[in-house]
């Protein structure tokens, strides 16, 4: 049995553990929330993050250690990774987990971005704003997720006090991009460098959440979306699945940002893919080769945010696969999602038609 340590016991190590357990591995999880919902799926370690009898014997205990989200302290990465192989390394967290550092990089390896500044001071942001204009978004440099931490600035008044209203902590400003439409790409690099890219994704979000993912049929930026994320996981020397987020643009892509993890874009490949981003991401940390990343048939995935819908109301619903995080209802959590695989665009329309409206009605 191969022995899996995940920091994190959300519904991404859960998932995490559904994909792994057929493969003979065992997990464990850190997480200090005493209902984590991974914590049926694997051994729990309730306790905080850097707790030192947990860590310990994590790094004893495991073969491998992973990540489920990226807000790890450094010195907790540093320290597992004395002991035991971690990935994706440190250096990979330390790039994702702060807005400025992602967009540095991009720009390093000549990836379009945005403009952007570093804001530190409201000073600073008037200046920035001279420099970049209106519409811009304002987003806190760590921390930000699901729309959190998030200022669209409009008009001057947006802009007066926003620094304040966003906690003075350090920030981001980042020009409005005039999207035509966001995509996803799920990339997976194994420990012998051996790359496999999913079929890009469409995104639709809503207040910042994502609410639908499309997974498209040889979407003409494929080989762009691949070459940029080649560049980043060799740039990191990522070992493990990375979500990297795109908004589509006049003549190709721009980059908005990347997770050092498994995607909640790439939640439809449980079904849709011949191996699903989970297991993808398990087999590389373990050293092993590669599953394919070829679509089978055509599918999305829609999140259930707040409610969750009953097995009684989406079963019914032709091409429905239900994923229950089991996890307390609340406004605004994702608590499960639907992925849909049909086996022509058309039906996989009308899926996702009968879902959405199950949603709204509940
Ligand atoms: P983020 O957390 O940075 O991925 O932002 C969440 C969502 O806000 C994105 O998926 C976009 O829909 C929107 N958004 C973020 N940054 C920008 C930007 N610079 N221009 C336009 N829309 C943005």
């Amino acid at each position: 049995m191969m022995k899996v340590g995940v920091i994190g016991g959300g519904q991404l190590g859960r998932m995490l553990a559904l994909a792994g357990t057929p493969l003979g591995m065992e997990f464990s999880f850190l997480d200090p929330a005493p209902d984590a919902c991974a914590a049926p799926v694997g051994n729990h370690l309730c306790a905080a993050y850097d707790a030192k009898a947990e860590l310990e014997q994590l790094a004893k205990s495991m073969d491998v250690v992973t990540f489920e989200f990226e807000n790890v302290p450094s010195e907790v990465v540093a320290y597992l990774a004395q002991h035991v192989p971690v990935f994706p390394n440190a250096e990979s967290l330390r790039v994702a987990r702060d807005r400025l550092n992602e967009k540095n990089m991009f720009r390093e390896l000549d990836i379009p971005v945005t403009g952007f500044a570093n804001i530190e001071s409201q000073q600073q942001l008037d200046e920035a704003v001279a420099q970049l204009g209106l519409p811009a978004i304002l987003k806190t440099r760590t921390l930000g997720y699901d729309g959190k931490g998030q200022k669209v600035l409009r008009t001057a008044e947006d802009v007066a006090g926003a620094h304040a209203e966003l906690g003075a902590v350090p920030c981001l400003l980042e020009a409005f991009v005039a999207f035509s439409g966001e995509v996803s790409v799920i990339a997976v690099r194994g420990r012998s460098g051996e790359i496999a890219c999913y079929p890009l994704t469409h995104n639709t979000h809503q207040d910042g959440i994502l609410v639908l993912s499309v997974a498209s049929d040889q979407h003409p930026q494929q080989a762009l979306a691949e070459d940029y994320a080649r560049r980043v996981l060799e740039k990191l020397d990522y070992v493990g699945a990375l979500g990297f987020e795109f908004f589509e643009v006049e003549g190709g892509l721009m980059a908005n940002e990347i997770a050092p993890r498994v995607h909640n874009s790439g939640h439809w490949t449980t079904e849709g893919a011949e191996c699903s981003q989970f297991e993808n991401h398990l087999r590389a940390i373990a050293g092993l080769p590669l599953g394919s990343t070829a679509r089978v048939g055509h599918s999305a995935m829609l999140n259930c945010i707040g409610r969750m819908p009953s097995n009684q109301q989406v079963m019914p619903l032709a091409d429905t696969h239900v994923h229950n995080y089991g996890k307390a209802e609340k406004p605004g959590r994702k608590v499960g999602h639907i992925n849909l695989r049909s086996q022509n665009a058309e039906q996989l329309q009308q899926a996702i038609t009968a879902v959405q409206s199950l949603l709204k009605s509940l």
